[in-house]
């Protein structure tokens, strides 16, 4: 009998690229992962060899073809990515003409200013759903073109753009022409809408926002649906070529992952920071309170896109991080969780773990971390136990700015991520948000989401309801305690967020 099967996943993120077989029922049948290195020519700004991505992409896709026992097992690619990050290369070579710019980095900030200065800001939200931050790909593409300090100072960069000898791409679409051996250049809505260029009503790069931010439409890829034929992989990669058949941003995979299929439906992954998003359906949300509006993923062409309101927290799991860095309080992460149940609650301490200015839905980049509430007896546990209900508590705040924006409250919370292992956690998170939270077996989702677009794209499942039914629970963590606690909880917390913003001089923002 022949092998079945299989739908490789290729998870491109930050600090590592990671490559997943997944079988017809979602199983992770085989897995590679390669870290890979992170710049920092100067404070504030991140870059990322593209080659060292592609090389540690391509060499975990291979690893994982090879235990499966070749290209033919494999029916088709799903790639998911880093978002925002961005890459600029020459057409006929095929080789970046600098680093990429990480989305974490901040280098853009001064453009982003400007465009604000100029009263600029309405229209980019109105059309793209997002604030005027540094954050987005838009101002990294012309950051790269007019050069920089960090950058390599090529002055004809630009000339040479609107030449049409460059393209930009995020990694999914840099990925995609390196697989492709330059046949195609092409995105997804999914990412697009991460680049301040996208109009995400109309699913069109758009001429007005392009002007404003300066940058030749001539660089940009072909926006294709997520889920969709993009292309076959040179046969010299793999030993046959092997359909490409989705694209997609890594929290957007996470969400198809998830199944979050319906409106009302919401995710959140728990790694360094914390992302939730929530379906919005076919409506496009503009936030009044802080929050992004962005593309779900569009599931054909011609399809309506699907869209959701998506919060991030930029210190989630950081802060179990620095209590085993900065403070040693624990030999690694998952000790945390013990510490904190040696007692019953903080005893009235509350940490905001600000390190680098508070994200959604506040965005105070001079807000820094704070500690209240300490007395004599606060030890180690009450620590420990803070730290955890400040990542429950800013997912709260981020849940309670959707239901401001007038979205319905969820009536359960899908989670995923690194910290997502931990039980006290998600008990403490269900308290919070007075909402079921629930755990599936399989805390890849970002891959299976990939896995999931691409198969859905071949006919490898039929429909999403066949995807949904593999969605399965491993654990639900119903709210434990009443509306009373729940409100002077939060009403607390709110009091030490006031307390920690504000609190370092303009000109040491952080941002991020
Ligand atoms: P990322 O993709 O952002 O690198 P991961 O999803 O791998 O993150 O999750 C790692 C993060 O989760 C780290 O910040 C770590 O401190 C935290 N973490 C890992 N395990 C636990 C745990 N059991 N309890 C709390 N935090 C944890």
């Amino acid at each position: 009998m022949a092998d079945a099967q299989l739908i490789l996943a290729l998870d491109q993120g930050t600090t590592s690229s990671r490559a997943i077989a997944f079988d017809r029922e979602g199983r992770a049948v085989a897995t590679a992962q390669q870290p890979f290195e992170q710049r920092y020519p100067e404070p504030g700004h991140v870059t990322h060899d593209p080659e060292a991505i592609w090389a540690s992409q391509l060499a975990v896709a291979r690893s994982v073809v090879a235990q499966v026992g070749g290209a033919r097992r494999i029916a088709a690619i799903g790639i998911a990515n880093q978002r925002e990050t961005t890459i600029v290369w020459e057409r006929d070579t095929g080789r970046p003409v600098a680093d990429a710019i990480v989305w974490q980095s901040r280098v853009t900030a001064p453009r982003c200013d400007a465009l604000g200065a100029a009263g600029l800001e309405p229209l980019f939200r109105e059309r793209t759903g997002l604030p005027l931050d540094a954050y987005f790909s838009g101002p990294k593409i012309a950051q790269i073109l007019d050069g920089g300090p960090t950058l390599r100072p090529s002055s004809d960069l630009r000339r040479r753009a609107e030449r049409g000898e460059l393209a930009f791409g995020t990694v999914d679409a840099f990925l995609l022409w390196r697989l492709t051996g330059g046949q195609v250049h092409a995105t997804d809505p999914s990412n697009a809408s991460r680049t301040l260029l996208f109009d995400i009503h109309r699913l069109a790069w758009d001429d007005e926002l392009l002007g404003h931010v300066g940058v030749p439409r001539v660089v940009l890829p072909e926006v294709r649906p997520t889920s969709g034929r993009f292309g076959e992989t040179s046969a010299a990669l793999f030993g046959r070529a092997i359909p490409i058949a989705a694209l997609a941003g890594d929290q957007q995979a996470a969400t198809f992952g998830q199944a979050a299929f319906a409106a009302g439906q919401a995710k959140n992954t728990y790694g360094t920071g914390a992302f939730l998003l929530l379906n919005t359906g076919s409506r496009a949300v503009t936030s009044g309170h802080g929050l992004l509006s962005t593309v779900l993923w569009q599931l054909g062409a011609g399809e309506p896109a699907r869209y959701a309101l998506e919060g991030s927290v930029f210190a989630a799991g950081a802060a179990v991080q620095w209590l085993r860095d900065g403070l040693r309080a624990i030999d690694s992460a998952p000790e945390v969780e013990a510490l904190a149940s040696e007692v019953s609650d903080s005893g009235g301490v509350y940490l905001v773990p600000a390190f680098t200015g508070l994200g959604a839905p506040y965005w105070d980049p001079y807000a820094r971390g704070t500690i209240v509430g300490l007395t004599r007896g606060t030890g180690l546990p009450e620590l420990a136990r803070a730290t955890l209900e400040s990542i429950a508590l800013q997912v709260g705040d981020v849940v309670e700015a959707m239901v401001a924006d007038g979205a319905p409250r969820p009536t359960e919370l899908r989670v995923d991520g690194g910290a997502a292992a931990n039980d006290l956690l998600l008990q403490l998170q269900a308290d919070v948000l007075g909402v079921q939270v629930a755990r599936p077996r399989v805390l890849e989702t970002t891959a299976l989401g990939a896995a999931y677009l691409a198969g859905l794209a071949i006919g490898f499942w039929s429909d999403l309801a066949e995807i949904g039914a593999h969605w399965s629970l491993d654990r639900r963590f119903e709210p434990a305690i009443g509306p009373e606690r729940r409100r002077r909880l939060v009403t607390d917390w709110r009091r030490a967020v006031e307390r920690a913003r504000g609190w370092a001089a303009p000109g040491e923002e952080l941002g991020m």
